[in-house]
């Protein structure tokens, strides 16, 4: 099938510029999905953290409402805000965004998931069943709400990243302890719940990006535009190509697996603007290379980027130590200490530090090996490197 990406321009969050560019992304999904006219419709905003009024770790509040708003208007007979955010609460973050009291004049309710269940993965390669919040099964439609930011582990965090909230909390840990070792497994695990859940309609918040050391705490970059598809990893496709990341380790496991799907950009495209990337987190996952685990595990220490703390920006809040899956960091004098030898390299803690006082690092080997994939890049006059997918049309 080939999906329509739908784009639209912004030069803020104002609401005069968000509603037209909302309406515009949405006209085709709206179109295509037979409308939502008496459908409950549940949104699932990534919701990561909100710590200052200033904060892009999160969906823009603005964002939240209006497509709330949108929803409405186009006949929905329910909205309501659903996520499981790692340390706070859905309703704490609506709240501290300042948009609660007006969710409510809305009567659009907010909660966290609580309705954890087995269900079934189809044409799963990793899993066959996994255990994800059910709610979105009592609604007629789930329209996932992804912010583009940079990932220390998956480079991008876009649309079908945003799902790995439906993940009990608790078990995310499980989960990067899990598969979290090997990067090609844990893009597979994202592919499968994906593949689950299948959300009817997908946005984009690109207005603001993060880039540099998200996706907690990278630094803003203005790219301007939403995006919208009924599919998700159509939409990361397309959006990963816009924003100058379309090698993607989550794109290229889809391709192999023959699951990613052909697109068409339509409407006001964007010009290409790469993000600042995080340091990559591995040669093997760059590089496409597979190898026997015995060996990944022994190559680990080498081949993958090293979390490392600015103690400078460390205030000792200890929740990268409370965040991290085999409890590989602890707290020593006040600073949290790594014991490498025993660090799954999943950037849990990176992830979820509010100071971003800790980075992915390249290690020497990595640092060597980029030195001569430039250097035959250059004597073989190839700068760019494979591109997963190229079937992308403009229109
Ligand atoms: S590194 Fe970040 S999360 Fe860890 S103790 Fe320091 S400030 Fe807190
Ligand atoms: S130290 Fe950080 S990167 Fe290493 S396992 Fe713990 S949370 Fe993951």
């Amino acid at each position: 099938m080939n999906f329509k990406v739908s784009y639209a321009k912004t030069a803020d969050y104002a609401t005069a510029n968000l509603r037209p560019a909302l309406e515009k992304v949405f006209a085709e999904q709206l179109r295509s999905t037979g409308g939502v006219s008496g459908k409950r419709i549940m949104l699932k905003p990534n919701l990561l953290a909100w710590r200052h009024k200033e904060d892009i770790a999160c969906v823009h509040p603005a964002v939240i409402v209006e497509t709330a708003k949108l929803f409405l208007d186009a006949g929905a007979a329910k909205v309501a805000i659903l996520e499981n955010p790692a340390v706070q609460t859905a309703p704490s973050i609506l709240h501290s965004m300042g948009i609660d009291a007006e969710l409510k004049k809305l009567n659009v309710s907010s909660a966290n998931f609580t309705d954890y269940r087995r269900l079934p993965v189809p044409d799963r390669v990793q899993f066959h069943n996994l255990e994800l919040a059910a709610e979105y099964l009592d609604f007629d439609a789930v329209v996932n709400i992804a912010k583009a930011k940079t990932h220390a582990m998956m480079t991008l965090t876009l649309c079908v990243k945003n799902l790995f909230g439906l993940v009990k909390g608790s078990e995310r840990m499980g989960w990067h302890l899990a598969v979290g070792k090997d990067f090609a497994k844990f893009a597979d695990m994202l592919l499968d719940i994906y593949l689950t859940v299948r959300p009817q309609f997908n946005l984009l918040d690109a207005v603001v990006c993060m880039e540099g050391n998200g996706p907690g705490s990278g630094t803003p970059a203005i790219r301007g535009f939403l995006a919208g598809c009924t599919d998700s990893l159509a939409l990361d496709a397309s959006a990963a190509e816009t924003l100058g990341v379309p090698e993607l380790l989550l794109l290229r496991n889809a391709a192999e697996r023959g699951i990613l799907p052909e697109f068409e950009n339509t409407g006001e495209i964007p010009e290409k603007n790469p993000l600042k990337l995080p340091d990559p987190p591995g040669i093997l996952s760059e590089w496409g290379v597979t190898l026997p685990p015995i060996l990944k595990n022994v190559m680990r220490d080498f081949v993958v980027s090293k979390p490392k703390l600015d103690p400078n920006l460390c205030i000792g809040c200890g929740l990268c130590v409370k965040m991290c899956p085999p409890q590989s960091l602890k707290l020593v004098n006040g600073k949290p200490v790594f014991d490498l030898p025993n660090c799954i390299r999943c950037y849990c803690c990176q992830e979820h530090c509010p100071k971003g006082a800790i980075v992915p690092r390249k290690t020497m080997p990595m640092k060597l090996a980029e030195t001569f994939e430039d250097a035959v890049r250059a004597l073989f006059g190839t700068n760019t490197k494979p591109n997963p997918r190229s079937a992308s049309k403009n229109t």
